[in-house]
């Protein structure tokens, strides 16, 4: 059975548009869903019943909470259940700018990055753009808040589920649904050059986040397989296309104790960004149970400091939700271990 919140507006309007109906009788059922909140088709109320009725063989509920952790900071890490009994996490980060929600995009990963603990858990299945949007839905029912952040940061490649993703992003993006502005959307990718070409021609706004972590070939190879595939060289071409159709980019760089948060590294990380108009993000890494370490406070300062004083635009992440495995997978494979 299909889920109703897999289509987007433009879904819905086709669907009554071939059955002889005006495309607004799509709209109005995609606003009582998402504005209304409605969860049967029969709350829909002065809606053409033949309209209604195309829709009967579409199910609301394929997304359970399994368990919810909370930490002292209002953090919350939720762990759902999908209908078929997968299991896939996303976290609320409590900001001082307002609740973000990091979610998930696929069951497993198979990008193999060494770092990441979702990367041990291979691959099962894309999800769906409905799985995606109900993350979204489930956490604003549980803490009865909007949510004003999405970022697509949790298991999962999201440019590997490109389609599904895309979708995702026009649900939540659209004036008569969810409404969240592209500006307040962020998609991070371990660096895919077709994607990142395509995306930049999507007529959305949406931010976009570049997961680099090392400057050179052979150390990028060894710490993100991917790179095997696409190198440098490939990742920074379509960086710089990206860039020429006036959109920005988030580098993300994690800070890897001894391994890539030498003043060398720092050097490097300034020569392949000179020129081009990109914020830097750094984050200590999170231990995920690698063989990696995280640089102690100064370390992080250090490395901070000197491309800020090199003139980059560089922010330092504060570490937040390490208390509940609130990084890249662990929650889900605390679970299943
Ligand atoms: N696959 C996408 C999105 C998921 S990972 C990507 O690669 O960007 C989201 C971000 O968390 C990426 O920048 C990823 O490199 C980072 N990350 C993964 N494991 C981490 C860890 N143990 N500590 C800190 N950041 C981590």
């Amino acid at each position: 059975m299909s889920n109703i919140y897999d289509l987007t507006r433009k879904e819905f309007q086709n669907i009554v548009t071939q059955n002889g109906l005006n495309k607004f009788q799509g709209d109005q059922i995609f606003s009582f869903i998402y504005r209304n909140k409605v969860r049967k088709l029969e709350e829909c109320f002065n809606v053409n019943k033949k309209a209604l009725s195309l829709f009967n063989d579409y199910d609301f509920e394929t997304l359970n909470i399994d368990k919810v952790e909370k930490d002292s900071l209002g953090n919350i890490k939720f762990l759902f259940r999908l209908k078929d009994n997968n299991l896939i996490e996303s976290v609320v980060m409590n900001q001082s700018y307002g609740k973000s929600i990091c979610i998930t995009t696929q069951v497993g990963c198979n990008m193999g990055c060494k770092f990441c603990a979702s990367g041990k858990l291979k691959k099962i299945r894309d999800l769906t753009p409905g799985e995606m949007v109900l993350q979204v839905i489930k956490a604003e029912e549980y803490l009865n808040d909007k949510l004003s952040y999405v970022v697509c940061m949790g298991i999962g490649e999201p440019f590997d589920n490109y389609l599904n993703l895309t979708k995702f992003l026009y649900i939540i993006n659209d004036p008569k649904g969810i409404s969240l502005g592209a500006r307040h959307i962020t998609v991070s990718t371990c660096g895919i050059p077709s994607k990142i070409i395509e995306f930049a021609d999507l007529d959305l706004q949406v931010n976009l986040a570049i997961s680099l972590h090392a400057t050179t070939n052979p150390l990028r190879t060894s710490i993100m397989p991917i790179n095997k595939v696409y190198n440098l060289d490939e990742l920074f071409k379509a960086i710089s296309i990206y860039l020429t159709k006036g959109r920005r980019v988030t580098i993300e760089y994690i800070l890897l104790k001894g391994v890539n948060d030498r003043e060398t590294d720092a050097n490097r990380l300034l020569g392949l960004l000179k020129h081009l108009d990109c914020y830097v993000n750094l984050i200590p890494y999170n231990d995920a149970d690698t063989t990696f370490q995280k640089p102690n406070h100064d370390e992080q300062m250090r490395f901070y400091k000197y491309l800020r004083d090199a003139g980059l635009n560089v922010t330092l992440r504060k570490e937040m939700g390490s208390n509940i495995s609130a990084a890249c997978g662990q929650l889900r494979g605390n679970n299943l271990a």
